[in-house]
């Protein structure tokens, strides 16, 4: 008797400590299920208030350098959060098609980087912030690495001619399909964009051609120059842009289909240049306000990357003088200040 007695306190005592472990992970996943909700939650109001707090604002005008991207209706504008693990909130005209633009440099970067190497892009183009304009031929002139980055026109340039190809078409393939991994989409060419871009494009074929002229251009540069004018006539939604950015945040794997499209180790010397360049001469006034590589095209898109956690994209066409988009830069810093993203903020 003594013993059952023993023997059923023991077994009580048992149950009773499995009650609370079970209870306790069930509390765990309750909470988590919380967490991730409250997250949610959270990113959605901030795209939600991102474009309710800056669709009024009026300020700069469409890109009218390429003729077609001024007839791109100027009130247009999405805010999008992507995360690493391929979730979407967003506010605005998110599935909207515009031009790339230089939106595409930084991805096809990738793919340079990956098949030739970092050390490659560091000497076949350069790497140091011009703190000049995105078509500057004088920065061309005054500084040693002739093409000086890959996300101003000139480098962005010779990185479409470091793309191994041995026919025009082969490389243009490449570079589209890239592009379209990133996205998770089977992303078009918008020809009007490239008629009305390779019609006008007089200042970069100076750019080519003054490259080819320093042996900084790696293939024929009138070749070079229509594949980088068809990587920025490549339309894109502002989701698309996201799920872009979103395989940077997530180390080079793209969440949509789990593609990986760059090395880990190689995302953040990719990161590096965003943050330094991507913004041109305006990068400096960027990283010391929203502390957050991004990339901006004059079509009207932006895209940020959050290392590790996510991407926020904005489209909206007025630009301002530097040409970046004056809505889409103030709806990210407003996003990444609302939640201290800075990867300066060590907090
Ligand atoms: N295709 C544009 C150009 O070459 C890209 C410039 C940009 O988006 N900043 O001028």
């Amino acid at each position: 008797m003594m013993k059952d007695k023993k023997y059923s306190s023991y077994v009580g005592s048992m149950l009773c400590a499995l009650a609370l472990i079970a209870l306790s992970s069930f509390s765990v996943v309750v909470e988590a299920r919380d967490t991730a909700m409250l997250k949610a939650l959270e990113l959605q109001q901030a795209v939600d208030e991102a474009h309710e707090k800056y669709k009024g604002l009026k300020d700069g005008k469409n890109a009218d350098y390429i003729p077609i991207l001024a007839t791109v209706p100027s009130e247009l504008f999405a805010v999008v959060i992507v995360t690493k693990d391929g979730e979407v909130f967003a506010a605005g005209d998110t599935d909207y098609v515009f031009a790339i633009e230089s939106t595409s440099k930084p991805f096809n970067l990738a793919m340079v980087m990956q098949e030739s190497g970092p050390e490659a892009v560091m000497e076949k183009i350069g790497v140091e912030p011009t703190g000049m304009p995105f078509n500057s031929k004088i920065a061309l002139e005054l500084l040693k690495a002739r093409s000086v980055n890959p996300l101003v026109n000139a480098g962005a340039i010779a990185q479409v001619s470091m793309v191994k190809a041995s026919s025009e078409e082969e490389r243009w393939k490449k570079v589209l399909g890239n592009l379209s991994d990133f996205a998770g989409e089977d992303l078009k060419l918008m020809d009007e964009v490239y008629k009305s871009e390779y019609e006008s494009s007089w200042s970069n074929r100076a750019i080519a051609n003054l490259l080819y002229n320093y042996e900084r251009l790696y293939s024929d540069p009138e070749e070079a120059m229509r594949v980088y004018t068809k990587q920025c006539s490549v339309g894109v939604t502002t989701k698309d842009l996201g799920f872009m950015g979103a395989t940077l945040a997530n180390g080079g794997v793209n969440p949509k289909t789990g593609k990986r499209l760059l090395d880990a180790e190689h995302v953040p010397e990719l990161l590096a240049v965003m943050l330094t360049a991507g913004f041109y001469d305006e990068s400096g006034e960027w990283s010391y306000t929203a502390g957050l590589p991004a990339k901006t095209g004059v079509g009207g898109g932006i895209v940020a990357i959050v290392p590790g956690e996510m991407a926020i994209a904005a489209f909206s066409p007025r630009l301002n003088e530097a040409g970046n988009s004056i809505r889409a830069t103030k709806a990210i810093n407003y996003i990444s200040n609302k939640f201290k993203l800075s990867i300066f903020d060590g907090s």
